[in-house]
């Protein structure tokens, strides 16, 4: 059965089945609400339902902690009469620009011991169109599909780059260490509206949990290319020094900006290497070098990309000892797990 939608205080309305979340029928409209993981973790599309009545799509929850008291999870929701509700914010966008590729590998690079770089190359004149920060699906044969965090700048738009690790008993990821040159993948994208408000230049910190360090990397080398300035904090955690696997372009950005911290997090160093270690790593998680090297966040942005545990520490860190104002603190939540075919 399906109920009719609409955004209060709007024109917008749009169809939802019962089957169907709120968020993913407001996309398929061609509206776009802040959102990342579309399964319930991230809280980035948490929002008001003022009239009507949802349940929890599949039977799941409704909410999580990221939403306040009169919040609910509209990834989460599914209509069971008319709605109203009232997203954090909305905007209309062309439902044709996400794009579904045969895209080939072009180049396949082990990185760390469990971290693959892989760069794919799109059909002779084809271009993909994203923003810094969004991420592409990878549809395999099962009908599943999988999220990679697209880690080149928009700029770069005849190719895409994609940092994967190694998931222990992962259907896909356990596979990319042996992909070939030439091998095809069928990938659609854009997806993602975690990206970065470039009519503010507050300071902003950036932590990544190993891998979420793609879609910062193209986030910085976007603002690079548009030459945007503003004080920026990296905190990459890892368990040792071989999973911050990419520090030549941490290099480049600290030459380039006077104004850029970086600091390593690494949570598995032993005492030994406790003495020997290089200037700016911290031994410790990535949300308590948080707490220690950034302890009043107040006016800053902070952007978090990697594990739902290692995001859900750092938005606690930052909002409940930092002084950041929630509204401020945005999450791009790595869910493990196959998604369905949308
Ligand atoms: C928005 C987004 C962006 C992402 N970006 C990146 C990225 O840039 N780099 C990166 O390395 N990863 C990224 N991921 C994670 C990635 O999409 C895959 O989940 C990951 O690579 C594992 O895929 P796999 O096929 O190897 O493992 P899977 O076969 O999917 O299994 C992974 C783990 O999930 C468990 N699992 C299997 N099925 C389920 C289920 N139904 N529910 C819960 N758990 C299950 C398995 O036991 C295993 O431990 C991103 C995820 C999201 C949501």
């Amino acid at each position: 059965m399906t109920h009719r939608v609409a955004i209060t205080g709007s024109d917008v309305a749009f169809d939802c089945a019962e089957t169907e979340s709120l968020l993913d029928a407001a996309l398929r409209a061609g509206i776009e609400l802040p959102y990342s993981c579309r399964k319930g973790v991230c809280g980035n599309c948490a929002g008001r339902v003022e009239s009507g009545e949802v349940a929890g799509l599949g039977g799941g929850v409704t909410r999580n902690e990221a939403c306040l008291p009169d919040q609910v999870l509209l990834c989460m929701c599914a209509p069971r009469s008319d709605i109203g509700m009232a997203p954090a914010s909305w905007r209309r966008v062309d439902p044709a620009a996400r794009k579904r590729f045969q895209a080939k590998v072009f180049r396949n690079q082990l990185a760390a011991p469990d971290v693959s770089v892989l760069q794919l190359r799109l059909p002779a004149g084809q271009r993909a169109k994203f923003q810094a920060g969004q991420y592409l699906q990878i549809r395999l044969d099962d009908g599943t599909t999988r999220r990679y965090s697209m880690a080149n700048a928009p700029h770069e738009s005849d190719a895409l780059t994609l940092h994967i690790r190694h998931v222990p008993g992962g259907a896909f990821s356990q596979r990319v260490p042996v992909l070939q040159q030439g091998d095809p993948l069928d990938v659609e994208l854009p997806f993602g509206a975690v990206t970065l408000d470039s009519a503010t230049a507050r300071p902003i910190v950036f932590v990544a949990g190993g891998t979420g360090f793609a879609p910062v990397k193209s986030i910085i080398d976007d603002m690079a290319k548009r030459r945007i300035v503003r004080p920026i904090t990296l905190i990459w955690g890892a368990r040792r020094e071989d999973g911050i696997y990419l520090r030549p372009a941490v290099e480049r950005w600290q030459r380039q900006w006077p104004d850029f911290r970086f600091i390593a997090a690494l949570s598995e160093d032993t005492q030994q290497q406790q003495q020997q270690q290089m200037a700016g790593t911290f031994l410790g998680r990535a949300d308590e070098a948080l707490a220690a090297q950034c302890p009043a966040l107040a006016g800053h942005e902070v952007y978090a990309c990697g594990s739902p545990a290692m995001v859900q520490a750092v938005r606690d860190v930052a909002v409940r000892h930092c002084g950041l104002d929630a509204a401020d603190f945005h999450a791009d939540v790595f869910v493990d797990g196959p998604a369905v075919p949308r």
